[in-house]
């Protein structure tokens, strides 16, 4: 059993897939060809905003949301300490400094709570600014981005969706992608949208975030390509791969909808046994991950499930305020009990829009 089957995703796509490569191989235009475009007026389209700009991998995307925000040393930027390294990693090398937060226990997702706590204690030690929340969709679900809107208009801090697991989940009928100042996405071929390689986007409402972005993503790029107006850096997502994407975000709605049935017979399964994932009223998930809680040993019952072939990760086992890279931020153990507690008791089941089963209960 695959923890995510690519390979049954490639052959049931396959045709397209190669026709669409192929393609590519016919016309040559491996950077910046048509299908980029055609991709990005399709992704604005699906998540719902202006403008969707694709660049070269997920942390390039937040790395280019740092940038278009200005964030720079002396700022504090705020972000969940349960998530993946490169949320927390973008802001450091913006050399601001990052201020992590602690967990909502059932949604994995940052604590608006702890969230106020946090901004109102950098303001009163008063040696940091203030400027940013990068809120993260963990596991494939949005983030409370009804309290969040309402603590960043309070505090004047931009917000930032890191939906790079988040793509496809949705508050409300509003997709992911679509909250906040700036939001970013991953291709990583893990990802519920992912292709065959590194690629990543941006999506934002905002014409001159949007305009800032096209040119960071291309040396700083002005009018003229040979005429760099500001420091960037080179960060496009390759021809080949938006042509992958392509074929893939057509199947996408049709892949959640299997991930969420999968998700449900998981639910229905697991429910007595572990604390599975609860999805608040109004919000959907794209289930990047199907993650539950331990309610005993997570190690046994991982080994469980090897016995039986089923394969399970743990993401994350390491909290940001415990990773050695951010020991000089000077956090120490039980500075985020929720967090903590997390990384030591979830791990997550296979979970794709391929398994075999599905077409029969449909
Ligand atoms: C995967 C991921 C990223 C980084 O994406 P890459 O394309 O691998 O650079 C950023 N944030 C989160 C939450 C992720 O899961």
């Amino acid at each position: 059993m695959h923890f995510i089957d690519l390979e049954s995703q490639y052959n049931y796509l396959k045709e397209k897939i190669d026709a669409r490569i192929h393609n590519v191989l016919d016309h040559g235009k491996y950077i910046m060809g048509p299908e980029v475009f055609e991709l990005e007026e399709k992704l604005a389209d699906y998540v719902g905003v202006k403008h969707a700009i694709t660049c070269a991998n997920g942390t390039d995307a937040l790395t280019l949301a740092m940038m278009v925000l200005d964030v720079k040393k002396g700022d504090a930027v705020f972000c969940p300490t349960f998530t993946f390294f490169a949320t927390a990693e973008t802001i450091a090398f913006a050399n601001a400094t990052p201020i992590f937060v602690d967990s909502d226990e059932a949604t994995f997702n940052i604590c608006p709570k702890d969230l106020e706590v946090q901004i109102n204690k950098v303001i009163s030690e008063g040696k940091l600014k203030p400027k940013a929340i990068i809120s993260v969709d963990l596991f494939g679900l949005p983030a409370n981005y009804p309290e969040l809107e309402v603590i960043a208009k309070k505090y004047d801090l931009k917000l930032i969706e890191d939906a790079a697991q988040g793509f496809g989940g949705s508050i409300n009928g509003k997709m992911a992608g679509s909250f906040g100042d700036i939001a970013t996405t991953s291709f990583f071929p893990a990802k519920p949208l992912g292709c065959y390689g590194d690629g990543g986007a941006i999506f934002t409402n905002n014409d001159d975030y949007a305009a800032l972005l096209r040119s960071y993503c291309v040396h700083g790029k002005g009018e003229d390509k040979y005429d760099n107006v500001r420091i960037g850096m080179n960060s496009r997502l390759d021809t080949i791969q938006a042509a992958v994407l392509l074929e893939k975000l057509a199947e996408f709605p049709i892949e959640l909808v299997n991930r969420n049935k999968v998700a449900e017979k998981y639910e229905k399964e697991l429910s007595n046994k572990f604390i599975t994932p609860q999805i608040p009223e109004g919000y959907t998930s794209s289930w990047a991950q199907y993650t539950v809680c331990s309610q005993k040993d997570r190690e046994l019952d991982m080994l469980d499930y090897q016995r039986q072939g089923i394969p399970t990760m743990v993401y994350y086992r390491t909290c940001m305020h415990q990773q050695t890279a951010f020991h000089y931020l000077g956090y120490k153990e039980g500075d985020y009990p929720i967090a903590e507690k997390l990384s030591s008791k979830v791990f997550s089941l296979p979970m794709h829009g391929y398994f075999n089963y599905l077409n029969d209960d449909a």
